[in-house]
């Protein structure tokens, strides 16, 4: 089964990815996540991406559609991969359905986590105490909204006409939201 979780920064997409990941013994894959451990280890992209990571722009598609190209091509993960923050613009939900295709795969359910501007601005203040990331203060967040509003929205305007796309209201608590993804897929 591969999934997307869609939603605003903050709607809660790694925590259900988690949940996920756990249930079907799939794999989880938050671009997010694996361009932080560039900036990490210090890579030749890392050193590339680490200003714009901080200042909440996006990556390039070009960088981010090349980092998940090994994970959906690679055969121990086919039909087990849960997309956490991917496609987050038209030209990688573009360059996913061709990776998919190439492999013989296809997205079983797009799950939108749906999360008001006000609950988004809470929950990442929360999420900047917890975990520090340089990311997670208020101009920034104001910023990676907007720019979800401009570039992710439209993907999923075009996701939602899709008989597999299903809304989901993120703003329930976390076991809530698990047991409507459980419900939609029917597991
Ligand atoms: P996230 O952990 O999903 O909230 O992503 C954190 C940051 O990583 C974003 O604000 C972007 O700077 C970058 N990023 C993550 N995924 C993508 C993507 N699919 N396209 C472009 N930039 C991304």
């Amino acid at each position: 089964m591969n999934i997307i979780l869609f939603g605003p920064p903050g709607a809660g997409k790694g925590t259900q990815a988690k949940y996920l990941v756990k249930k079907l013994s799939a794999f989880q894959v938050s671009t997010g996540d694996i361009l932080r451990d560039e900036i990490k280890n210090n890579t030749y992209i890392g050193k590339k991406i680490i200003s714009n990571m901080n200042e909440g722009k996006f990556i390039d598609d070009e960088i981010v559609n090349k980092l998940i190209e090994n994970i959906v091509s690679n055969p121990s993960k086919k039909n087990k991969l849960i997309f956490d923050g991917y496609p987050r613009s038209l030209m990688q939900a573009e360059n996913l359905t061709l990776l998919l295709n190439k492999s013989n795969q296809k997205i079983n359910f797009i799950f939108f986590l749906n999360v008001n501007k006000e609950t988004i601005i809470k929950r990442i203040a929360k999420r900047k105490n917890l975990e520090n990331r340089t990311d997670d203060d208020l101009d920034t967040i104001l910023k990676r909204y907007d720019k979800y509003m401009e570039t992710t929205k439209p993907v999923l305007d075009f996701y939602s006409k899709n008989a597999n796309f299903f809304e989901i209201d993120g703003g329930q608590e976390i076991s809530e939201i698990s047991r409507k993804i459980d419900t939609f897929m029917n597991v």
